[in-house]
């Protein structure tokens, strides 16, 4: 197939750890589309959309000249390329840090003791505006992966690279010396926002499925005395839904609860005197 003038084009990673995340949460927006092997396109089932499969580091500069009008992509290659973009929606996965790490036994203890010292970096352009502002001048090596060996192949005394758990970092033997940037996956969209109530629906398709994920339903029943403490605890996205019971001395609530504090809110909830309290999960919103 090929693309179409009349639709709104998306691009998505074809490969990598991106790749994956990207088409699941399209397809969990209602955005399902089927990649024929090794095809660059794919049309949007019941959508004017056609999905384009490209480099993760190439989709910021083919959204800011207007190849593609929307793409999915990390904010750190975003900034490496300096390309004008309209960031759309953050997408709560692929977080990560940018940091300069140096050897464990280093003694190196601040970025402009790296000055006339070699940095190996995929990140060039953030590595040497970090770098500038902190009064360090260095030789920088640019590769487009592995940057993590370089210390130990006697290329670069200081590494530029992107941290999540910190266990490649671990494994080379090497610490994180400072923090350039903190990012996440993002859509990101051309200014011109051409065909934008499309691109609009898309936007609000994912972010339902972005707060979906991010949160839980929480159910529980409370002595109306104790209504307003609970209200505390969860005080909801907008605000919790109360409903009666029989009991007119008890009602229900239903409320909003972040996924990571929702253990720690049901153990306050049950020493308030909260009972069946009960989580369920939200696949899709429309807040
Ligand atoms: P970790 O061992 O979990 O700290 O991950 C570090 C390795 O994964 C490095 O090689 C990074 O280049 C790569 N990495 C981590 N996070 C991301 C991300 N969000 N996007 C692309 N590569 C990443």
């Amino acid at each position: 197939m090929t693309l179409s003038a009349e639709n709104l084009r998306i691009g998505i990673p074809s490969k990598g750890r991106l790749s994956e995340l990207a088409g699941e949460l399209l397809r969990d927006a209602g955005l399902s589309f089927r990649r024929q092997e090794r095809s660059l396109f794919a049309r949007v089932k019941d959508m004017p959309i056609d999905v384009t499969f490209l480099r993760t580091e190439d989709i910021p500069v083919l959204v800011a000249e207007g190849a593609i009008d929307m793409g999915i992509t990390g904010a750190d290659l975003i900034q490496e390329s300096a390309a004008t973009v309209n960031n759309r929606l953050n997408l709560g996965v692929g977080q990560c840090r940018l940091a300069i790490c140096v050897p464990d036994e280093s003694s190196i203890q601040s970025p402009a003791q790296l000055n006339g010292l070699r940095v190996a970096t995929s990140f060039p352009h953030c590595t040497d505006t970090f770098l500038r502002t902190h009064g360090a001048k260095v030789h920088l090596v640019t590769l487009s992966g592995s940057v993590e060996v370089m210390i130990a192949l006697g290329v670069a005394d200081a590494i530029v690279d992107l941290v999540e758990t910190g266990s490649t970092l671990a494994a080379n033997r090497l610490r994180v010396l400072c923090e350039i940037g903190r990012y996440e996956t993002v859509l990101i969209q051309n200014p011109a926002k051409r065909l934008s109530v499309v691109a609009d629906r898309v936007v609000r398709r994912l972010e339902g499925v972005v707060i979906a994920r991010a949160y839980s339903l929480l159910e529980y029943n409370i002595s109306r005395k104790k209504l307003a403490e609970a209200e505390k605890i969860t005080p909801g996205f907008n605000s919790p839904t109360v409903s009666s019971l029989e009991d007119s001395e008890w009602c229900a609530v239903r409320v909003m609860v972040r996924r990571g504090e929702v253990i720690g809110i049901m153990e306050r909830l049950e020493a308030l005197g909260a009972t069946a309290i009960l989580e369920m999960q939200i696949t899709n919103c429309r807040l």
